[in-house]
């Protein structure tokens, strides 16, 4: 459960925090994350950062769930993708492991191919039961002014309908109660990056090399540049909102509070 948060107007402010009206610095971590993600680099990119942050600093385990196996992200017309799928895989697991995640689940799906099927849904609620995170991070999948990969947007919602209401049902997919042993969870919260809207701020300014590192680690989805230039582009973009937020580097993330266990929430399902 994240605690002892900095809030904004509404709350206390630790001293010096930089804090501000509609928007929250979270400066704790929650004890499990899984982060469901479309393609290889798409989580790095989002929440490596917080990731890593979250696993050196305070033990979090953090698990990525995999939704394709990014088969179709080369130019290069001779890469069959089949051989493309099976490096995305180990650059993937290099990556995790920069980050410090504790599990990659690979599900396999061809790139592009992600349907918001009942099949996709019970495998995320299946490894949200796996897991029982109390936070799940996955891409905001409602923007409203641009357009986004429908892969990012199909698991963006199936991770959130996955956390609400599937995981925590004990009448959703209850083969995976009754014969795999697993037992429903509830999900307290969802960060969700690439959010047009943001009010969660991560403060990554330590961890900008291992989230550079980590997306390298997609050498074959790179660009030619070095090191110290794909730094410097992730420390620019990561200090977009520096005035808003006082704080140099940061990931940023749109919030969903589920509200499970909330008396409201028992009143009306339990
Ligand atoms: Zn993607």
């Amino acid at each position: 459960m994240l605690q002892n948060t900095q809030f904004g107007m509404s709350g206390p402010t630790a001293p010096g925090s930089a804090s501000g009206d509609g928007f929250e610095i979270v400066t704790t971590a929650p004890r499990v994350a899984l982060a469901v993600t479309p393609h290889p680099d798409d989580c790095e990119g989002g929440c490596g950062g917080a990731l890593a942050k979250w696993v050196k600093e305070f033990g979090t385990e953090a698990v990525v769930v995999m939704c394709t196996n990014g088969n179709k992200g080369t130019s290069e017309r001779g890469l069959t993708p089949e051989r493309l799928a099976a490096t995305r895989e180990v650059e993937q697991r290099a990556a995790s492991d920069i980050v410090g995640a504790k599990d990659i689940v690979f599900l396999r799906y061809p790139d592009g191919g992600l349907e918001d099927t009942m099949l996709f849904r019970s495998q995320v609620t299946r490894e949200i039961r796996r897991y029982r995170p109390d936070l799940i991070l996955c891409i905001d999948p409602y923007r409203s002014t641009s357009h986004t990969h429908r892969d990012h947007r199909m698991s963006g919602r199936v991770a959130l309908d996955a956390a609400f209401t599937y995981a925590w049902s004990y009448r959703h997919f209850p083969e995976q109660i009754t014969e795999e042993g697993l037992q429903p969870h509830r999900v307290e919260q969802a960060y969700m990056w690439g959010s047009e809207s943001p009010d969660v701020f991560i403060e990554i300014s330590d961890y900008l090399e291992a989230k550079t590192l980590s997306l390298e680690a997609h050498a074959s989805q790179m660009s030619p540049a070095t090191t110290e230039e794909r730094l410097s582009r992730i420390a620019n973009n990561a200090g977009r909102y520096k005035e808003l937020t006082g704080l140099d580097h940061t990931e940023a993330f749109r919030r969903i509070r589920f509200g499970l266990g909330s008396i409201e929430w028992q009143f009306l399902y339990s």
